[in-house]
């Protein structure tokens, strides 16, 4: 049976039609994240349809639609608790009712990390372990664990996945969360435009004449040798290590997996949280492996299959 997997990004909604572990066919469209998001259904709609189609496959044959979304979310009643400034009407709309009225499907959604760490745990990096944390370094910081093969959620959805949000800084800034100084309002690329105006040397550097201002161009000005992109590298790696070595001591994972966009530049990421956590962390029992995501940014959408099989088995059960 096939699964409709919609990952909704900051500032693209992926979308997959996934059948048993494999992603058959994939398509993006723009999220529009300063948008109401019933408005963006209405476009996701459309592109599941276009995707079902040009595979010959009509939503008959597929089991649900399984959403993974930036926020927190009330997984037994499939509702989003909070907006975080992207799409505004996010926790008004009753999702599973959008979906049988437009598509005639069941419906499933949990947090965005969550499934990435999901798909990674069932068909990547993480495939075997049974204990194991994931960061996902893009626009913020999404973080997930899973303990003695248990998805962590807690009693109000929101368990595992403010990892991002564990205070990195007293004296820092205002996060999106409403805490300061969160690891994801120190180290992530909607904060990145503010630390780089605060590097000392910011305005004669390579940095400031960058159009883009996003972590790809900020390590390559780095190798490059310009010094404050060097400086604020350096500070996001020691603000993503610490952050690595807080989580091993709160979730006692076996492995830490690194994933999301920012991985393109792994081969400086790694060694730098890897010396970190093994310098660092308090593990008498041996060492956590550090690893990169095997699945990229497919991963969310093989959790969202995972997680369509859970709420069909919880149904049957009458849970
Ligand atoms: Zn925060």
């Amino acid at each position: 049976m096939n699964t409709l997997a919609v990952d909704f990004g900051g500032r693209r909604i992926k979308l997959g039609l996934v059948a048993d572990g494999v992603v058959i066919a994939e398509a993006v469209i723009a999220a529009q994240a300063d948008q109401h998001l019933r408005t963006q259904l209405g476009r996701v709609a459309d592109a599941l349809k276009q995707l079902c189609q040009q595979q010959g496959i009509g939503f008959g044959a597929c089991a649900g639609v399984a959403f993974a979304y930036p926020s927190i979310i009330d997984v037994p009643r499939a509702r989003i608790l909070d907006h975080f400034d992207k799409f505004g009407d996010a926790a008004s709309l009753d999702l599973r009712a959008w979906a049988q009225e437009q598509l005639g499907l069941s419906l499933a959604i949990d947090n965005d990390a969550r499934m990435a760490l999901v798909g990674e745990w069932r068909h990547g990096a993480g495939a075997g372990c049974q204990n194991l944390v994931m960061v996902t370094l893009g626009t913020g910081l999404g973080v997930s664990a899973i303990i003695e093969g248990r998805l962590l959620r807690g009693v109000h959805g929101q368990a595992g996945i403010l990892g991002g949000h564990l205070t990195a800084n007293y004296d820092g800034h205002a996060c999106v969360c409403g805490n300061i100084g969160c690891a994801e309002a120190e180290a992530s690329t909607w904060a990145l435009a503010r630390l780089a105006h605060e590097e000392r040397e910011f305005m004669g550097s390579a940095l400031s004449q960058e159009p883009t201002l996003d972590f790809a161009a900020l390590f390559r000005l780095a190798s490059q040798g310009d010094g404050c992109s060097i400086a604020l590298r350096n500070h996001c790696l020691r603000i993503w290590s610490a952050l690595a070595v807080s989580l091993i001591h709160a979730y006692d994972p076996e492995m830490l997996i690194l994933g999301g966009g920012v991985m393109g530049s792994a081969n400086t990421i790694l060694p730098s949280v890897r010396g970190h956590v093994e310098r660092y962390a308090h593990t008498p029992w041996g060492k956590v492996r550090v690893t990169a995501s095997t699945l990229g940014d497919r991963a969310a959408l093989l959790g969202c299959e995972w997680l369509l099989r859970e709420q069909s088995a919880k149904e049957v059960k009458g849970e």
